[in-house]
């Protein structure tokens, strides 16, 4: 394995998924020749937490990687692995680097620690050095073929008839094929959620096992069922948020296309509750993040919606 690599090519067409292979491969309780994708340094790469694998990545706002953060990576590179006896480094994007922290790099790239590998994330690889771009192994990406990224869809649980159809539409990008798989499971969490909005009592065990099994119809085996059921429960979030701005005078401002039965959600069910239940999602999807039981935490917040509404008919008859 060469001391630097560099991943050049368009947007989404797997670069930075194929960097994090890499690194898996490199970081693997097996090795890189028996690398598995299912052990714990595989997983902790997955999860960016592996604490011999380095990702540089411009701050929020920033439009550069600066000289300090690449010395700082650096100097990590040159300590001894905390986890096995390989270190790896992903620097993404690259072209963002300034002129100052290239030159930074450039040093680390012509005396690079022993059993580490450095990937360098490129659209534009004109913006780096010369001598930077020598001193990497370059690995050109390109647009896909449809059927590449048809049998890559169909390996991830899409169904054949709607991956070719995705796979066409992408044009040869993974990255806009995962976009309009997530747009069918976008407008299925949508429905689910509304689903949640409007639960009785009667639906909670239908709607808790739903949620539970990540009820994803197009996209099997991608994310984990946690993953799905969090990103659920943050389209139901902004549900409650919206409802709570119409409870409170003003307008739904997230989902515009669902106003009405927003707004009579919100009527229905009042600002103290709704208070009362987006506390009780936001907890939910921080819990999910920290290994809480799936089903539980779902079971919990449709409870909590169903007797929401409830209360909330129980006091219509009344009145
Ligand atoms: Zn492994």
């Amino acid at each position: 394995m060469p001391h630097a690599l560099l991943f050049s090519g368009p947007a989404g067409v797997g670069k930075a998924t194929a960097a994090r292979e890499v690194a898996k491969a490199l970081l693997c309780a097996g090795g890189p020749a028996a690398y598995c994708g299912s052990c714990g340094p595989c997983r902790r790469v997955d999860a960016g937490t592996h604490s011999d694998l380095y990702i540089l990545a411009p701050q929020a706002q920033k439009a550069s990687i600066t000289v300090e953060e690449i010395r700082d990576i650096s100097r990590r590179l040159y300590e001894s692995p905390m986890e096995g006896s390989r270190k790896a480094a992903i620097i993404d994007p690259a072209d963002l680097m300034t002129v100052g922290a290239q030159n930074a790099l450039l040093k680390t790239l012509e005396e690079p620690p022993d059993d580490t590998t450095i990937i360098l994330i490129a659209e534009n690889t004109d913006a780096l050095l010369p001598t930077v771009r020598s001193r990497c192994r370059r690995v050109d990406f390109r647009r896909l073929a449809v059927e590449e990224v048809e049998d890559f869809l169909a390996s991830q649980g899409v169904d054949k008839e709607n991956a070719r159809q995705i796979a066409v539409l992408s044009d040869g990008s993974f990255g806009a094929a995962l976009e309009l798989v997530d747009g069918t499971v976008a407008v299925s969490r949508r429905e689910l959620a509304g689903a949640v909005m409007r639960a009785t009592r009667k639906d909670v065990s239908a709607l808790t096992e739903r949620i539970a099994s990540g009820d994803k119809p197009a996209r099997k085996s991608l994310k984990d069922k946690r993953q799905e059921t969090r990103a659920l429960l943050a389209v139901l979030e902004s549900f409650v948020v919206d409802a709570m701005r119409v409870a409170a005078r003003s307008d739904v401002r997230t989902n515009t296309d669902m106003v009405a039965e927003i707004s009579s959600f919100a009527e229905a069910v009042g600002l103290d509750a709704l208070s009362a239940l987006e506390k009780e999602v936001s907890d939910g999807i921080i819990v999910l993040g920290q290994y809480a039981d799936v089903r539980l935490v779902a079971m919990r917040i449709v409870g909590a919606f169903a007797a929401a509404n409830e209360s909330a008919n129980t006091q219509i008859e009344a009145s």
